[in-house]
């Protein structure tokens, strides 16, 4: 076999809709676009065969039973297990890290050591940290390095009281793989359990749990191109049957009276309620999917891309990657010091390319490289080599506008009074915006006017803060005789460009004057409600907003 990602592409009709041909999606460590052979099990089963499984034999009811049986042993053999026991049906990787924690730790006494990294998503963390204020357990961390763990010195926290090892096997952050055979090796021996947080490394390779030798993986199907609302955690049949089950409700007993249960037998034990059933039979069809595919081939092309990725991203001015394209699960990340992501962001947007910033469930890690946010592209079989071309082009592109705006004069005079400055912004002209042809141009005088607002520390306290901004952003007003006065600050360039333009329209004027200046037909006339996305559209209206609000209360 063999990969073409035409081929490939083309079985997602996400990408072939009207309003998505010209989408570039590069964000698949948070969820992937599913096929239409997933898309229509669901259709189907809904059209066909809904009925709920188990409780009742009638024909629908069978079928029904007999498809998530069918599909359990499809995940088996995904998974690498033959046991069918050994497969429980959750809703993702963050219910069955939720299960592993309530009933593995209901069994420890105070003292003992639960074991995590300072690379884990927070669903590897929180629930743990639950479990052991219940419980009293001290959770260590592996050794680190500016919070990249150091696997190979696992062995420094393992200690007599380690019961528990839970572990990613790859960052949904910075794209890194853990070594899990070394980590086996490390683990060989001791009485504890293996907990594999496999959420992103299912998406890009087969998992063998008995290869890997781990107690426990957790994964969720929304990441390797299969429903949301189900997922899979392997147990080992031994753990299993002794642990308590987490939840208790319909179809995991055998038989209940007034004051006390018989559990069913494993995997039903530990699914409690109905499942997400619709999802079980799309996750069928998407293990089908898979197992016609030449992942190997799927995996090298991921690479290449990332390698490419990596090495154009890398070579443009000034900026330092995050990640490194070895070891990689297909993610490049990076955080510049120049601009706040989510500027960059929604300029991507603005030119269809789908990416994520923010600390991505990943805050002690963001945290420890010296961030609060970093922005991913993160990658999936059916981008392409055009696609990481688009977005490189994306961010040299707005690279170039932040210089030229670094080259602009600072146009700030500020009269300081009362402790905040008013910013000049008489020099900010509107018939230069109206003369500028196209959105890339106003876009770039937007970024220069943006240095027209003087950093304002004293101004960012939370009674200043205005809800609404995705960026955060902070409004104070003065009145000088009858003339009204605000001032504004931002990390964001772009939160201070729209800023700029408000208040250049707002500052030295009357109450009346500002009544009779209609902002909203200039932000319709500059068509930023059409090239700016929605939450920067927004931003700008609670900026609006909030001073109209303050003017209206001067009366
Ligand atoms: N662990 C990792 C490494 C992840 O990337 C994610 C999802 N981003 C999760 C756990 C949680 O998965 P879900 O939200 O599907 O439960």
């Amino acid at each position: 076999m063999s990969f073409s990602v035409s081929q490939f592409k083309q079985q997602f009709p996400l990408f072939s809709q009207p309003e998505n041909r010209d989408l570039v999606y590069l964000d698949n460590a948070a969820t992937t676009q599913k096929p239409a052979v997933v898309i229509d099990a669901i259709r189907d089963f809904y059209l066909h065969s809904n009925a709920n499984t188990h409780r009742s034999s009638h024909r629908l009811a069978r079928q029904a039973t007999a498809m998530v049986e069918r599909v359990r042993a499809q995940a088996a053999a995904f998974l690498g297990t033959g046991n069918v026991r050994e497969v429980i049906f959750t809703r993702g990787a963050t219910e069955g890290l939720n299960l592993l924690a309530n009933s593995l730790c209901a069994e420890l006494a105070p003292g003992d050591e639960v074991v995590l990294s300072t690379a884990e998503h927070h669903a590897n963390l929180v629930p743990w940290q639950m479990a052991a204020a219940r419980h009293q357990l001290h959770i260590r961390y592996v050794p680190d390095e500016r919070g990249i763990p150091q696997f190979d010195r696992l062995v420094e926290v393992l200690g007599p009281r380690t019961r528990i090892v839970s572990l990613t096997a790859g960052s949904n952050a910075l794209g890194f793989r853990a070594d899990l055979a070394q980590i086996r090796q490390m683990l060989a021996g001791r009485d504890l359990r293996w907990v594999v947080d496999a959420a992103q490394l299912a998406a890009h390779e087969p998992i063998d749990v008995q290869e890997i030798g781990c107690d426990f993986l957790v994964c969720s199907a929304h990441k390797f191109y299969g429903p949301s609302g189900i997922g899979l955690l392997f147990g080992r049949e031994q753990w299993l049957q002794q642990m308590p089950p987490w939840q208790g409700g319909g179809e995991m007993i055998a038989d209940v009276d007034l004051h006390s249960s018989h559990y069913a037998d494993l995997p039903h034990k530990f699914e409690a309620g109905t499942s997400s059933l619709a999802a079980i039979a799309g996750l069928g069809a998407c293990l089908e999917f898979l197992q016609s595919q030449d992942r190997a081939a799927m995996a090298v092309h991921e690479q290449q891309l990332l390698r490419t990725l990596h090495e154009q991203v890398g070579k443009l001015p000034g900026m330092e990657l995050l990640s490194s394209a070895e070891n990689n699960l297909g993610i490049l990340a990076f955080s510049d010091s120049r601009f706040v992501p989510v500027d960059l962001m929604h300029w991507l947007d603005g030119k269809d390319i789908a990416v994520r910033v923010g600390h991505h469930c990943a805050q002690p890690l963001i945290r420890a490289t010296g961030h609060s946010a970093t922005l991913r592209a993160s990658l999936a079989a059916y981008n392409s080599e055009q696609d990481v071309a688009r977005f490189v082009a994306a961010v040299a592109e707005f690279l170039d506008q932040l210089d030229s705006a670094e080259n602009a004069p600072t146009h700030v005079e500020p009269e300081v009074a009362e402790g905040w400055p008013i910013d000049d912004l008489s020099v900010l002209d509107i018939e230069a915006l109206r003369s500028r042809r196209g959105w890339q141009e106003r876009y770039r005088l937007l970024m220069q006017w943006s240095k027209a607002i003087a950093a304002k520390p004293i101004i960012r306290s939370p009674e200043h803060l205005v809800q609404g901004c995705e960026s955060s952003a902070w409004l104070v007003h003065r009145q000088l005789g009858e003339k009204h006065y605000f001032a504004l600050d931002s990390d964001s360039r772009v939160v201070k460009g729209l800023g700029a333009f408000l208040l250049s329209q707002l500052n030295g004027k009357s109450l009346e004057e500002v009544r009779s200046t209609d902002l909203e037909a200039l932000f319709t006339e500059f068509e930023f409600d059409k090239h700016l996305s929605p939450s920067r559209s927004n931003g700008f209206y609670a900026l609006m907003q909030r001073a109209m609000a303050i003017l209206e209360q001067q009366k």
